[in-house]
């Protein structure tokens, strides 16, 4: 019973992301400045795209590589930019001209090319600059492959994950940033929003109390954790663990 009511206590302090080194690294943009810009190119090679007709209830099937390639890359980035209690704010610039990979010239770039390893989808070079708490540079490479349009937003969402500053969760399969996904769905999971809005707070919404709550242990936003938030944890969580400690000593 002990036990039990200790989890009651500690469990909402718990978020499952996990950061890229020990200390936090994020990208050097601010509450004032926010964005932070990639760069695609028109002029670069595109992924081959399946499965099109199931992505948006196919409206856009007919659409080519080239044409739908950078609206994937604007979803995949809207996953990181629209997550309420975080300031950061993806942009995607197209090129005319083409763009390389250069890990020193502060320049997000996102290029397609063959990579190496063929079970590689893809992978991302955050680059800490002069401060090993500024990523200043941050390429991602996806592999020149055939890829449905889900895994392909997937990969992206991914990828753009470490770019914001995040690792790999070892505890939630169903979290973006999690090495073995089930491919279920690009959106990002509770875990992968605590560790945005972890790196970058939104000074707008920190006063909140946190209105979201998610299952019996993670709670959006855990920096801002208020009394407010234990009472509605305790109260949908009691009933849960009071359940389950019945049916045991049954
Ligand atoms: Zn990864």
């Amino acid at each position: 019973m002990k036990v039990l009511a200790a989890s009651l206590f500690i469990t909402p302090f718990l978020t499952s992301f996990v950061l890229l080194g020990k200390v936090p690294a994020s990208l050097v943009v601010t509450p004032e400045l926010p964005t932070s810009t990639f760069h695609w190119s028109s002029a670069g090679k595109n992924p081959t795209l399946t499965e099109k007709e199931k992505y948006k209830g196919g409206i856009y099937a007919g659409y080519s590589d080239a044409e739908l390639t950078p609206l994937l890359l604007q979803e995949a980035m809207d996953q990181w930019n629209n997550v309420r209690g975080s300031f950061l704010k993806f942009e995607l610039k197209t090129e005319t001209t083409e763009i390389g990979l250069n890990k020193s010239d502060n320049t997000n770039n996102i290029i397609v090319e063959k990579v190496p390893s063929a079970s590689t989808a893809a992978y991302a070079s955050p680059e800490k600059g002069d401060s090993s708490a500024n990523i200043t540079d941050c390429d991602v490479v996806i592999n020149d492959t055939k890829v449905t349009v889900k895994s392909f937003l997937e990969t992206v969402t991914h990828e753009l994950g470490h770019c914001v500053g995040l690792g790999h969760p070892h505890t939630n399969y169903g979290a973006i940033m999690s090495y073995s996904r089930g491919g279920s769905s690009y959106r990002l999971s509770a875990d992968d929003k605590a560790g945005v809005i972890y790196l970058y707070p939104d000074p707008n919404y920190v006063s909140e109390p946190p209105t979201e709550l998610i299952g019996c242990g993670v709670i959006h936003g855990a920096k801002q954790f208020e009394s407010a938030g234990l009472w509605l944890y305790a109260a949908l969580c009691l009933p849960v663990f009071f359940g389950l400690y019945r049916r045991k000593s049954r």
